[in-house]
């Protein structure tokens, strides 16, 4: 079992500098999941463990073993790709045996190791087939099982199932799963998908332009996010804000002012010394009522989104300010109604003007 330790981490492209002092520890065992926009660093931080990319400033130790300058092959891990990068010209047994053969492995080993990977994968009866003749769902487990045999002591995945269609993904993300808890070996696993970061990670590591916004368990950081950055990149439909303001009020309790509607600041907030937030809702949180009836605001609605299971209602409040609720009760909601929101004291999250959450003892 296998610790992952970064340390001030940094690569520079040029002028680019793509990992700004990256520090990160992954557990042994554990499964970490990277996310962030685009260009944000994701790949380039696995490839610099994977040794594919030279590190130009901090330490990478796997193992309690500095590895910067340790060939790739050393390193005991193994990546899988989302373009699967498998030899075309290779049945699937030589794809599988290809690594282990050139790390001059013995003949019977690598056919214990081929045939053991290939149960678990489910595809024995796939060994004499060449890449063109699989689907792209048993092209990515052959993949899979290319990185099983090495045994390594790190998995790192980049993407591995962007190129599959919305079905075939749900099913390789599972077997990923059942994959991880069986092997119970350490993975970095680099995705754009927020089902697959939220479902799969014991850590998600949210990037933001090379450097680390917040790391923590899925729900921590759907819940408790650090800043407004994290609040809005994890969630879909992304998380409401709305431009609030606190006021002292005119008793103990101060008062928390969405356009005209006013509200008592629960008590469990510090309110910020400039009275300027920003409340963060997230459209699942959303309550709704008859107009006036326990409502702390009045929407508009003006668009109704059937998702099947639940609807989106999209509307606005206050002064103009743009809303999306989550309405899994299907009574008749149409654009034009007037509908009453609320939200209960847990699901409010404020944000002070630097996008910083004011934390909320509860
Ligand atoms: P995506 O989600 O789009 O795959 P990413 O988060 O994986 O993005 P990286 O591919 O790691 O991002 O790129 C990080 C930054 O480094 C980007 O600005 C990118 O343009 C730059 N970059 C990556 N590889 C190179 C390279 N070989 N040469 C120059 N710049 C590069």
């Amino acid at each position: 079992m296998v610790d992952v330790v970064l340390s001030g981490l940094t690569k520079r492209f040029g002028d680019v500098e793509a990992v700004r002092g990256v520090d990160l520890t992954v557990r042994s065992g554990e499964f970490c999941v990277l996310v962030g926009p685009s260009g944000c660093g994701k790949s380039t931080l696995l490839r610099m463990i994977a040794g594919l990319e030279e590190i130009d400033g901090g330490e990478l130790a796997i193992d309690g073993r500095r590895m910067n300058e340790v060939r790739p092959a050393d390193r005991g891990v193994s990546m899988v790709f989302q373009s699967y990068a498998l030899y075309p010209h290779m049945t699937v047994y030589r794809n599988m045996a290809f690594g282990l053969k050139l790390a001059r492995t013995a003949a019977e080993t690598i056919d214990e190791r081929v045939r053991s990977a290939a149960r678990t994968l489910q595809i024995e009866d796939l060994l004499d087939r060449r890449p063109r003749e699989l689907s792209g769902g048993q092209r990515q487990r052959v993949a899979i099982g290319r990185a099983i045999v090495r045994q390594p002591k790190v998995f790192l995945f980049d993407e591995p199932l962007s190129n599959l269609d919305a079905s075939l993904r749900v099913q390789m993300r599972l077997e990923i799963a059942r994959l991880h808890r069986r092997l119970g070996s350490t993975a970095i696993y680099v995705t754009h998908d927020q089902t697959e970061a939220m479902t799969l990670a014991d850590k998600i590591v949210v990037l933001n332009q090379g450097t680390v916004e917040q790391a923590g368990a899925p729900l921590d950081l759907y819940r408790r996010p650090d800043n407004l950055f994290v609040a809005t990149f994890l969630g879909s439909p992304r998380i409401n804000l709305l431009p609030a303001r606190v006021e002292p009020g005119q008793g103990a309790m101060p008062t928390f002012h969405v356009g005209d509607a006013v509200f008592s600041l629960p008590a469990s907030f510090a309110p910020p010394a400039d009275g300027e937030v920003m409340l963060g809702v997230r459209p699942e949180h959303i309550r709704v009522t008859h107009p006036g009836t326990d409502a702390d605001l009045t929407m508009r609605v003006d668009l109704v989104e059937e998702l099947g299971e639940a609807q989106l209602l999209h509307g606005t409040v206050a002064e103009g300010q743009s809303l999306i609720v989550r309405y899994a009760e299907r009574a008749d909601v149409a654009a034009g109604d007037e509908v009453g929101i609320g939200f209960s004291d847990e699901d409010m999250l404020l944000f002070d003007k630097d996008g910083r959450r004011i934390p909320h003892e509860l």
